[in-house]
């Protein structure tokens, strides 16, 4: 069995070339506690992605140094890091299969009963039920029959079970109506629950409710606080 973690995480000095040269984050440090969430804004290319992609290792760093619990991330083997490590890219993977398989894909050997109560959770439930098939409707690749928000709360039930001590979220900018928003309000608190997570957030009221906002700007931190702060 894996070690279980508490979720501190610790960037030292971070610096990234996917070019030679050309530096895509320029000496970054951070440190996050554990359960805390944090909020990366900043304008395009400022290295809110790259900031993501390094704490799952999709890159190993140029320079300086990311740990979790104390721990250098390049001393831990990829699959226990992925185990703890959970990502919700913004946009959501669906694939061809049925509703419950792509929930369960967070944890394959889910009972139907846990899949159903991570729908739940979320508030996604309700949704599936109506479905023609319910939790057996077969959805296409990329979830073409799903609305935008349906695909987000799938996701978020799919996070729900796989049950990370450390989420990723690059939140989906595609604009949708208030009461799914409220929904994925509501739904986003659940999922981050005692968890780390950092957040590319681009909804405001994400954004409010983070511990920490984090202001990139050209690969450096430019600013850093709560809402009430900045
Ligand atoms: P956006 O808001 O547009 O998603 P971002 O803040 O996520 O932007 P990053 O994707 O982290 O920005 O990009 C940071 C810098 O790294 C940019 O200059 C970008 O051009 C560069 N970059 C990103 N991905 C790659 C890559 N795969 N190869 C080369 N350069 C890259
Ligand atoms: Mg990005």
């Amino acid at each position: 069995p894996l070690p279980t973690i508490r979720g501190d995480i610790n960037f030292d000095q971070v610096v990234f070339e996917y070019e030679k040269g050309r530096a895509a984050l320029k000496g970054i440090s951070l440190d996050v506690k554990a359960g805390q969430s944090i909020a990366l804004v900043g304008h395009t290319g400022s290295g809110k992605s790259t900031i993501i992609n390094l704490i799952s290792r999709f890159y190993d760093i140029t320079a300086g140094r990311i740990t979790i619990d104390g721990i250098d991330i390049r001393e831990v083997t990829l699959e226990s890091l992925r185990t703890q490590v959970s990502i919700v890219l913004q946009d959501t993977f669906i694939f061809s299969g049925t509703i419950r398989d792509n929930i369960r894909f967070g944890r394959l050997d889910a009972t139907d009963k846990e899949v159903e109560e991570a729908a739940k959770a979320v508030d996604a439930h309700d949704f599936i039920t109506k479905l023609p098939g319910g939790y057996e409707t077969e959805v296409e690749e990329r979830g073409s029959a799903l609305s935008m928000g349906q695909r987000q709360l799938l996701s978020f039930a799919r996070a729900l079970l796989a049950n990370p001590r450390i989420l990723i979220l690059d939140e989906a900018t595609a604009s949708i109506d208030t009461e799914t928003e409220l929904k994925i309000q509501d739904a986003l608190k659940i999922l981050l629950q005692g968890r780390t997570s950092f957040i590319v957030a681009h909804r405001l009221s994400t954004i409010r409710h983070a511990d920490k906002i984090v202001v990139l700007d050209h690969g450096e931190i430019k600013e850093e606080g709560t809402h009430r702060e900045l």
